[in-house]
């Protein structure tokens, strides 16, 4: 006899739906969290294919890796992936400007604010390097240098090297497919024509094939992608539009062959309408170019992808259009949408893959009972958008402070109304240089600081409990910083060589 009530019973059939980055990385996961004991099934149709475009990541997916169990180097070899210290953002602020925002921290910790405090005091009087010469990643980066932290070498910024990776994402999803049926996981191939509702309520009881064949479940997750089968086709979720803010609507994307230097970071260009990724990874180079399409053709797009590639194109460029925006609810009922089929944010700071990867995070976090507890889910979503829109401004912040004369694309940009929420940082930031991580957005203080300072947004006073320490004190501390660091980088292997040595694919 079942002696449970309904609140508390189990669910036991979860479906997937979709076998791109979202499909396979929840797949992995969920496989191995839930120990077996549910049953995963997921589907995909090879006819209707992956979007195949996500390559470049922030430092959070080692996190993933590592509940998984995972081995970088074998991870590395199979994904033809290089390392990624950070994002190289050329043309941002004006045309001719370049700097990087690179993984972890900035300096050392200090007395009582933190190290950037002081710095901004001596940049403003002219008195300390750049920024960037107190970062090791962003100095390793300009070397082409990499090599994983060391962390039996205490207090040095050897121990603080923090990265994330670039990698093929047809062969991780391959990867991940296999990970996923060796731990039991379930695959159908084929395409979906039909989605089958429960009459009483509207959950989802089963998609239907094309062959007629009927996957049922009780939970599932739609990673569909962009046109979001179950969240928008069946459930009519609903969209919230931010194309206001985020105005580019397409992207072309191309490979080439690789250059002679392997960089261990991502590269970001603006050009007149947008801007161009270069993602390199050991076999090729990944590229695309985001754009606006009411201020340049989609043949002018390609035209200037093709002109500013570091090696002769291996296909014809491929177009992609979205929309900017997020899911109304990221979960609806029975179905929770992960990857594109929540939202979308163009990938100018490499966030899609690690919203997946928080996605997934929730899920567990809230996994369901048959109950699908209301305040469970309002959680979830609440949580989701709060992410969604953070990493929002975040992005706008990118656009917004431009000072481009060069095109009307940048100059809408420059103008254009943005969120309260991101006023407010621009505008506590401009005063004082002050910075403050909400909640737990993802951008820490060093990453807005990285962008603020990197595109030329000045500040009017600094921090001022950095005059409790004496100048001379604290500009001897700083340049022992910046020493350290570049002798640190020195000893450091060269990116290229690294990868030979530990997960050159064969
Ligand atoms: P998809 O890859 O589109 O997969 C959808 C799946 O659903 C497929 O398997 C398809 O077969 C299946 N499917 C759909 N309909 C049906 C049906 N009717 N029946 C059966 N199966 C079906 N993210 C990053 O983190 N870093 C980046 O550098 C980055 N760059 C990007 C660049 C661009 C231009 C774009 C558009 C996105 C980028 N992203 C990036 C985002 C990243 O590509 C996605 O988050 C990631 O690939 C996940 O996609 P997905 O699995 O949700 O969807």
């Amino acid at each position: 006899m079942n002696t449970e009530t309904p609140s508390t019973e189990q669910i036991q059939d979860v479906v997937i739906v979709g076998g791109g980055t979202s499909g396979w990385m929840t797949a992995a996961a969920l496989a191995t969290v839930l120990k077996g004991k549910y049953r995963i099934r997921l589907v995909e149709s090879d006819e209707i294919g992956i979007v195949g475009v996500g390559e470049a990541t922030i430092p959070m997916i080692q996190r993933y890796n590592q509940i998984l169990g995972i081995d970088e180097n074998e991870f590395m070899r199979e994904t033809q992936g290089t390392f990624k210290l950070g994002i190289e953002f050329v043309n941002w602020g004006k045309l001719g400007d370049r700097y990087m925002h690179g993984f972890g921290t900035i300096g050392q910790e200090m007395w009582t604010v933190r190290f950037d405090q002081y710095w901004q005091k001596y940049n403003m009087q002219g008195k300390v390097g750049k920024l960037e010469e107190y970062s090791i990643t962003r100095m390793a980066s300009k070397k082409n240098k990499f090599m994983p932290a060391d962390l039996s070498v205490p207090n040095s910024p050897l121990n603080q090297i923090t990265y994330a990776y670039h990698f093929d994402a047809s062969l991780y999803a391959k990867y991940l497919r296999k990970f996923s049926e060796a731990r039991g996981v379930v695959r159908t191939e084929g395409k979906i024509t039909q989605v089958v509702q429960r009459e009483r309520d509207g959950f989802i009881e089963a998609v239907v094939l094309e062959n007629g064949t009927r996957v049922a479940g009780d939970l599932f997750i739609d990673c569909s992608g962009f046109r979001g089968l179950l969240i928008e086709q069946t459930l009519k979720t609903g969209y919230e539009d931010w194309t206001h803010w985020l105005p580019c609507d397409r992207a072309l994307a191309v490979p080439c062959e690789s250059a002679p230097v392997l960089t261990p970071y991502t590269r970001s260009i603006a050009h007149k309408a947008g801007w161009q990724w270069r993602i390199p990874l050991q076999h090729r180079i990944g590229n695309g170019h985001v754009f606006c399409s009411q201020f340049t053709s989609e043949d002018e797009a390609a035209a200037t992808l093709l002109a500013n590639l570091d090696g002769k194109a291996l296909a014809d460029p491929r177009l992609i259009k979205f929309t900017t925006g997020t899911r109304k609810q990221a979960w609806n009922k029975n179905v929770v949408a992960i990857g594109l089929a929540s939202g979308f944010l163009e990938p100018l700071e490499s966030t899609s893959i690690h919203l997946i990867q928080t996605a997934i995070a929730r899920l567990i976090n809230f996994f369901p009972s048959k109950a699908f507890n209301p305040i469970d889910i309002q959680e979830y979503n609440r949580q989701s958008r709060f992410e969604f829109e953070r990493i929002r401004d975040f992005i706008i912040l990118h656009y917004k402070l431009n000072q481009r004369e060069d095109s009307a694309f940048w100059k809408n940009c420059a103008e254009m109304a943005i969120p309260d929420t991101l006023t407010h940082k621009m505008e506590m930031y401009r005063a004082s240089g002050r910075l403050l991580r909400v909640d737990d957005e993802l951008f820490a203080e060093i990453g807005w600081l990285q962008v603020l300072e990197g595109q030329n947004m000045p500040i009017e006073g600094y921090h001022p409990l950095v005059d409790l320490q004496s100048e001379e004190g604290t500009l001897e501390y700083l340049e022992s910083v910046r020493q350290v660091i570049a002798k640190c980088v020195d000893v450091m292997p060269d990116h290229a060589a690294y990868i030979a040595k530990h997960c050159a694919a064969p």
